[in-house]
């Protein structure tokens, strides 16, 4: 089983990811917990220059393939691998984040995403995607008391526009592919969002 994590950042995937697999352990599954980008030691090298390269400007094209570079490597070295031994894997972002951050949010071309999709998924989408899902404020309240005055990333530049055409590009991805989306508010208590989160993951169980 192959369950993804999407939402802006202060939407909770992290505390979440860390009750599922926690529960999905409880039940004998061997569960794996992974990242996007990063999840290999290529991914990992790729997350640093992506959150910390400061010395030089990034362009759009070369983040999008950055991004895909990393998600090929997760697929063909851990993901893949995992799912084949019958495991389940837990993927905080996955595909979706591309559609709409580089997508949806910076407008690169959305065929050639999709055919980046297509070479570096080899054909295995995710079981389940799970959007958590917040408005911008709230998104950027949490994020703000979680990192106080710590110099964040790079992507702490990005404006309140980019952050509505993300989120935006989330709930359309979420109306167009109904079977594998399911959008959870994050606004509610962990409590309540985790328990969102185990009746879906159950269906799909099953
Ligand atoms: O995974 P995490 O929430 O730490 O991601 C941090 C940031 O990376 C996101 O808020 C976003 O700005 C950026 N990102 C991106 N494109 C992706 C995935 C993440 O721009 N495909």
């Amino acid at each position: 089983l192959f369950v993804t994590f999407e939402g802006p950042e202060g939407s909770g995937k992290s505390t979440q990811i860390g009750l599922l697999e926690k529960h999905l352990c409880e039940l004998g599954y061997e569960v794996l917990v992974t990242r996007e980008p990063g999840g290999t030691p290529m991914g990992e090298e790729l997350r640093r220059i992506l959150m910390e390269l400061r010395n030089e400007k990034v362009a759009p094209e070369s983040e999008l393939l950055l991004f895909g570079a990393s998600r090929a490597q997760h697929m063909c070295n851990v993901i893949l691998p995992h799912l084949e031994k019958g495991g389940v894997v837990l993927c905080d972002r996955f595909a979706d984040s591309t559609t709409a951050y580089q997508g949806y949010a910076r407008k690169l071309n959305m065929d050639f995403i999709q055919r980046m999709h297509e070479l570096t998924l080899y054909g295995r989408w995710p079981d389940l995607t799970l959007l958590l899902d917040i408005s911008v404020d709230e998104s950027e309240r949490r994020t703000q008391q979680r990192d106080g005055d710590t110099p964040v990333d790079r992507f702490a530049s990005e404006n309140r526009a980019f952050h509505f055409a993300v989120r935006e590009g989330f709930l359309d991805l979420a109306r167009h592919n109904q079977k594998r989306f399911r959008v959870i508010s994050a606004d509610l208590p962990v409590d309540d969002v985790a328990a969102r989160i185990r009746e879906e993951v159950s269906h799909v169980l099953r």
